[in-house]
């Protein structure tokens, strides 16, 4: 099964990536977490994200998706895979229909993660503070000033994308806002189809 996870910073995206994977056993395909790796790693795309990515902005589409083009080729992701937080442009999203089409594969679905931008805030102050708890580092992006920045990026970048997939028949809405539990039930209710025909659809 191969999918994608579409929705603002603090949408569950990460949280519903990892549902999945235990669920399916495919693997979670992360774009924010493979560039934090390359940043602690000190890479040269780790190097050149850095800023970005603690300002809130978006890291090129050309260096992401050559790292996604890198990972999906991994023998790991040939069992499918639940790409968390790519695409976030429509070239990205253009790249990843070359990429896939190359290798003579589709998309499954595109679930989008729908909630009220007023409770990403409120749920980025639980990650941070949940993080600290832990004793675990905090994100740089994860303050006030960049998530304005990170959600900025979306409404103008990465919702587009909204469109872009609904319109190719992929696209499964669900609400973002229900307890995690409840929002993992949903995804694999909208899911059913796609299991039951053992099929790409759209
Ligand atoms: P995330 O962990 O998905 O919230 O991503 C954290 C940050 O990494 C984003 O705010 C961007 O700066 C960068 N990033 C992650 N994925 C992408 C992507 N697909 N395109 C561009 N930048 C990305």
């Amino acid at each position: 099964m191969r999918l994608i996870l579409l929705g603002p910073p603090g949408a569950g995206k990460g949280t519903q990536a990892q549902l999945l994977v235990q669920k399916h056993g495919i693997v979670q395909l992360s774009t924010g977490d493979m560039l934090r790796a390359a940043i602690a790693a000190g890479t040269p795309v780790g190097q050149k994200a850095k800023d970005i990515m603690a300002r809130g902005d978006l890291v090129s589409d050309d260096v992401v998706v050559a790292i996604v083009a890198d990972r999906i080729d991994q023998p790991d992701a040939q069992n499918g895979f639940v790409l968390d937080g790519f695409p976030r442009t429509v070239p990205q999203a253009e790249a990843l229909d070359r990429l896939l089409a190359d290798k003579g594969l589709k998309l499954d679905a595109v679930i989008q993660l729908a909630v009220d931008e007023g409770i990403l805030l409120k749920r980025i102050e639980n990650r941070v503070a949940e993080l600290k708890r832990k004793g675990e580092p905090v994100r740089p992006d994860d303050n006030p000033e960049s998530l304005k920045i990170r959600l900025e990026a979306y409404r103008r970048q990465t919702a587009p994308l909204i469109d872009y997939y609904g319109k190719r028949g992929i696209l499964r809405t669900v609400d973002g806002m229900a307890p995690v539990q409840e929002v993992s039930a949903e995804i694999e209710r909208v899911l059913g189809p796609v299991h039951e025909k053992g099929v790409a659809r759209g």
